[in-house]
């Protein structure tokens, strides 16, 4: 349910002079899935990410934590729509959009943080590693609760001796990258490309926090499903939250007077 709050934020967004429009993927856009491959936008809410990209003055985004390979694939994202990747490691702003460099030291601690994961999953039955351009993921879903915690924590104190290396939480999952971003980050490098003045964000897992701790008042952002939150707004599912973004393109459509 669209709350009476919500709705009147988002009539107030929809006056912004620049709008953008930011949103995860996972879990926000896309149900939940328990093979990532097969994760789709729900087609309400991709359609309406693409009616606001067309309305001038509007701007839109995808910021998840997969690769932008992986997002690319799943999300198959309009041209227009900029994308961010590897929770802010990897950017996607145009075809001149530089890609991601690691130094000579990025690549060598991204080979012993891949091998510390690597010989911790070895061990766990069900976890899984998965590579990115900047960084290692270790995969519990598949295992026990007990497995599970038992090779987080092994993961999180092998790559804590290795210097320079962040390490972040998520739905079972443990990151470790060699480039130092978060969604908020992501958010603010996408504000001033677009000369935005006012952001919806919306988000559903815990690396999403620091997307919204980087919103300004007049911002909106969105916390989809369960779970403490700084975000202002909550939404329970992603098919809400698909209609919170057509509702927004009626709003913007009116605002802009087309
Ligand atoms: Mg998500």
């Amino acid at each position: 349910m669209i709350t009476l709050e919500l709705r009147s934020a988002l009539a107030t967004l929809a006056t912004a002079d620049h709008l953008l429009v930011a949103v995860d993927f996972d879990g926000t856009l896309a149900p939940l899935v328990e093979h990532a491959d097969d994760a789709r936008p729900l087609p309400a809410a991709a359609a309406a990410l693409r009616s606001l990209a067309g309305v001038p003055g509007t701007a839109t985004a995808l910021i998840s934590g997969r690769a932008l390979d992986s997002l690319r694939a799943v999300a198959t994202p309009e041209p227009e729509t900029l994308l961010v990747g590897s929770h802010g490691a990897e950017t996607w702003t145009g075809p001149n959009a530089e890609p991601l460099q690691l130094t000579p030291e990025q690549a060598d601690l991204l080979a012993r943080a891949r091998a510390a994961v690597a010989e911790v999953a070895e061990a766990c039955a069900g976890c899984r590693v998965e590579d990115k351009p900047a960084g290692v993921v270790l995969h519990t879903r598949s295992a026990s609760d007990g497995d599970a915690s038992a090779a987080v924590e092994a993961a999180r104190a092998r790559l804590g001796e290795l210097d320079g290396v962040q390490v972040t939480d998520g739905k079972r999952v443990l990151e470790a990258s060699v480039v130092h971003a978060n969604k908020g980050e992501g958010i603010l490098a996408l504000r001033e490309l677009t000369g935005a003045t006012a952001v919806l964000f919306a988000g559903d897992d815990v690396t999403d926090e620091k997307g919204f701790a980087v919103l300004e008042p007049g911002d909106v952002g969105i916390k989809v499903g369960p779970g403490e939150t700084a975000a202002e707004f909550r939404v329970e599912s992603p098919a809400e939250f698909a209609a919170v973004l057509e509702h927004l393109h009626e709003l913007r459509l009116a605002a802009v007077g087309n």
